[in-house]
């Protein structure tokens, strides 16, 4: 896919020493096959840099980029609504910091293991280079399920995440940030407990309220974000989102925000999902549909079902977890923005995508997209953005809410949402440029693997070995 210009017996040795360490990373990470997965991707696109660089093997770069350079673990106690002692397990995970301080978001989902946050980290190093800004990478997080849960309970629970959490993060060392079950509720509750353990009102986390050192339009950076990368591939065609018919997975904060752009920018979203099920709006989610949907999700924090009872025209279609393809994907559309979770496309999706008239994807979740079916979208010519370049306006919109904290001031929504756009235009130019440079045009994959690669590893050659 990424052979470039080598010749057979170059791609041969680069692609042993690759096929060599990957082996490695299997062995000494059993068990952990999204990390093994999103380490697969990013290796794949880095045979020609390896031809190159041999400076990158001989520092041993790519052993020590899969290697976070720390791991914490912890208990989190605390008492539920019945006064019951529940437990549950949290994680940071400090990948990668040759570019500035760890920075990335904490998810709480029952499905959050090590090796989940190992793969959201690894990701975020390549992201958090392509934004231009100087973030690090990280991620963290637990199997804490905030669903279902009384505010007092999640409140109880963050007080005690963030007991342990505060030793090891801070302004300049490590910044978290939300992510799937962490938005400005749980943000709340985590920099009250900091604040009152370290008695500093610092720019710790991001996603922070308006009235206290939050940044305008951060709750909308990932989508609207997501949105402007759609545009500028679309723009490489000559074509614009008016009028295109898009599907969106999802229904919280990415989802809600990329269909606002979406009908900002004259497209019609047709879909939204959670957990248990999909809906389908023939007639287009319109502002009062997404209002709709802002209410139930955000306030009511109740199911995506109820949207078919109260816009009669809309299907609901339930999660059958035994069926091998989702429904969503399976829609006749222009355009596709999958915004939920990890590998949500697998090849049947992304062969039923293609059929069905798709020529855009562009992944606000991190992995949406299985290899096979990024393969799928590749050979077939998709304009197809991966999730660490088109997603990337959450952190880079975090890095700004950074650079606001410091400086003491606060920048109008205009001015966030211009630099929020130039930003995402350039990420998307860097990727179409390095896919040229290095013999794939078109290949935004590995346009993003090797771009966001190349500033970290000269970063961590600048700096010895540490
Ligand atoms: P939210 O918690 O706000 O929303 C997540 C949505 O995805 C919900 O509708 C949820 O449904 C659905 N979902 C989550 N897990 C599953 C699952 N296993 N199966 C089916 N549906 C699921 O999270 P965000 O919108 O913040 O995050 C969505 C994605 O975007 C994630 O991949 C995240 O890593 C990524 N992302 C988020 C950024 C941000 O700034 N928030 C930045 C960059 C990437 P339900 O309520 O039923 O669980």
């Amino acid at each position: 896919m990424s052979a470039g210009t080598l010749t057979p017996s170059e791609t041969r040795v680069s692609g042993d020493y690759i096929e060599q360490v990957m082996a490695q990373v299997k062995a000494k990470n059993p068990a952990e096959p999204e990390f093994h997965q999103a380490v697969q991707e990013v290796f794949d696109s880095l045979r020609l840099v390896l031809q190159r660089h041999p400076e990158y093997r001989e520092a041993k770069i790519l052993e020590r980029i899969v290697e976070p350079e720390r791991l914490i673990m912890f208990r989190v106690p605390w008492f539920d609504d019945q006064g019951k002692i529940q437990v549950n397990r949290g994680f940071r995970i400090e990948m990668n910091s040759a570019i500035g301080p760890y920075k990335g978001g904490l998810r709480f989902h029952p499905s959050v293991t090590l090796g989940i946050l190992k793969f959201l980290a690894f990701e975020q190093v390549f992201k958090n280079s392509l934004t231009t800004l100087p973030m690090g990478g990280g991620k963290g997080g637990s199997d804490f399920d905030p669903k279902g849960k009384s505010d007092n309970e999640v409140m109880r629970f963050c007080q005690s995440f963030m007991t342990e959490l505060q030793r090891h993060i801070g302004p300049d060392t490590d910044v978290p940030a939300g992510d799937i079950g962490v938005g400005g509720r749980e943000i709340g509750f985590l920099f009250g407990q900091y604040k009152r353990l370290r008695n500093e009102f610092t720019g710790v986390l991001t996603g922070k309220g308006l009235n206290w050192g939050g940044s305008l339009i951060r709750p909308e950076a990932t989508g609207y974000g997501c949105v402007y990368f759609a545009a500028e591939m679309l723009k490489t065609r000559k074509e614009t989102l008016e009028g295109k018919l898009c599907l969106v997975s999802g229904s919280g904060n990415v989802s809600q925000y990329t269909i606002e752009k979406l009908l900002d920018l004259g497209a019609k979203p047709l879909t939204v999902s959670d957990s248990n099920g999909v809906i389908c709006d023939p007639d287009g989610i319109d502002r009062e549909k997404l209002a709709y949907i802002l209410e139930l999700k955000n306030v009511r924090r109740g199911r995506i079902r109820d949207y078919a009872d109260k816009f009669k025209k809309a299907i609901f279609m339930a999660t059958d977890i035994k069926s091998d393809h989702n429904p969503l994907w399976n829609i006749k559309a222009d355009c596709a923005f999958p915004s939920a979770t990890q590998n949500e496309i697998n090849a049947k999706d992304a062969a039923n995508l293609i059929k069905n008239g798709v020529k855009v994807v562009s992944e606000g979740a991190n992995m949406p997209s299985t290899l096979e079916a990024t393969k799928l979208f590749l050979e077939n010519k998709i304009l197809y953005g991966p999730a660490k370049a088109a997603n990337a306006g959450g952190v880079a919109t975090s890095g700004l809410e950074m650079a606001q904290n410091s400086a003491r001031l606060s920048w109008t929504r205009a001015e966030v949402d211009d630099r929020l756009h130039k930003i995402m235009i350039a990420i998307h130019d860097n990727c179409f440029r390095t896919a040229e440079k290095y013999g794939t045009p078109g290949n935004l994959v590995n346009g993003a693997n090797i771009g966001g690669f190349l500033k970290v590893a000269d970063s961590m050659l600048d700096q010895g070995l540490v």
